[in-house]
């Protein structure tokens, strides 16, 4: 491992000075469970790890009373998944969280480090695009927000800047009639690299027959997760129907432009879009239909 020097600071203006002062030999240190394997394997060079777990807001889960959620860009998975509401009313949020490696895993990673890693497969990414949560940025500069779909910039590049770090991820409250599932395929039955991914959310009309609106991300077939408003538009004012589904299914198909690697192929990638599209537009209607 090479040597760092660690910094953990009790602030995020105290954090952004830090990082600020070192540019790019500084990370944010979250879980660490990509930048510590990336670190000790020489594919980063560290020269400051400033670790962001000690600041409260960091690490702290609020549900507003307008139904909204704020998660720290630090929050574990395993707290995340451990909590009740988010449980009941962000379903899709859990079922990114409780599949990011294995237990171990999920008590230190964050979705916040899954996002700035910027891995076109990062198993959180499609759901956080679904539920439109946003990305709450502070730098030297102040603060600002990013929706997420245009937070990925390149494979493990993103938008932050110098001195920049991710303090939260904000959620709207959900429609009601709503609901949203994420999927993906691997080899194995846990600790991969996902072929591909995907999420969808849907609002219904009151009767539960018709999809009012969408919103489709897929991942591990681009160079970044990919939100693909073509497949949400297939099923926006359509009835629920599995012709209606095979359309967003085929549009998201259409969207991908996979590579082939030691992990899949370009045709079993884009097959797999397809299937895992279906699926989740499936359960976000079951869910939503409650
Ligand atoms: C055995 C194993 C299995 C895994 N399985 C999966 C899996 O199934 N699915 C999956 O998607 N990933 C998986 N991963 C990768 C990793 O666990 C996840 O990407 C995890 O969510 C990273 O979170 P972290 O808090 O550990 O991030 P860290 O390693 O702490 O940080 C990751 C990167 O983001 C930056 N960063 C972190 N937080 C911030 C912030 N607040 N502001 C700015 N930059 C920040 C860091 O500087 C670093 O560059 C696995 C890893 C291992 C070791």
């Amino acid at each position: 491992m090479q040597a760092f020097d660690y910094v953990a600071p009790a602030s995020v203006q105290e954090a952004v000075a830090v990082l600020a002062k070192h540019g790019a030999a500084a990370r944010v240190l979250a879980g660490g469970t990509d930048l510590i394997i990336q670190a000790r394997e020489g594919r980063r060079d560290v020269a400051v790890m400033v670790d962001v777990k000690g600041i409260a807001e960091l690490t702290s889960i609020t549900h507003g009373g307008d139904g909204s959620l704020r998660i720290g860009a630090a929050t574990s998975c395993a707290k995340i998944y451990g909590d009740a509401q988010i449980a009941k009313r962000f379903p899709a949020l859990i079922d990114s969280a409780s599949l990011i490696g294995g237990i171990q895993i999920q008590s230190r990673a964050s979705l916040g480090g899954n996002l700035c890693n910027s891995g076109p497969a990062g198993d959180s990414i499609p759901t956080l695009i679904v539920l439109g949560a946003t990305c709450e940025i502070t730098g030297p500069g102040g603060s600002r927000s990013v929706p997420v779909e245009q937070f990925c910039t390149a494979p493990g590049r993103n938008v932050l800047q110098n001195g920049e770090m991710l303090v939260a991820l904000s959620f709207p409250a959900p429609a009601g009639k709503s609901g949203a599932a994420f999927e993906r395929f691997i080899p194995r039955n846990e600790m991969d690299i996902a072929v591909a991914n995907a999420a969808t959310s849907v609002t219904l009309s009151a009767d539960g027959s018709r999809f009012e609106s969408a919103r489709i991300a897929i991942g591990a077939v681009a160079p970044t997760p990919l939100f693909v408003p073509a497949a949400a538009a297939a099923l926006a004012g359509q009835p629920v129907s599995p012709e209606t589904i095979a359309k967003a299914s085929e549009a998201a198909q259409a969207a991908a432009s996979p590579i082939t690697d030691m992990r899949g192929s370009i045709d079993q990638r884009r097959h797999l879009v397809g299937v895992l599209v279906k699926r989740t537009i499936n359960t976000a209607v079951a869910r939503a239909r409650g």
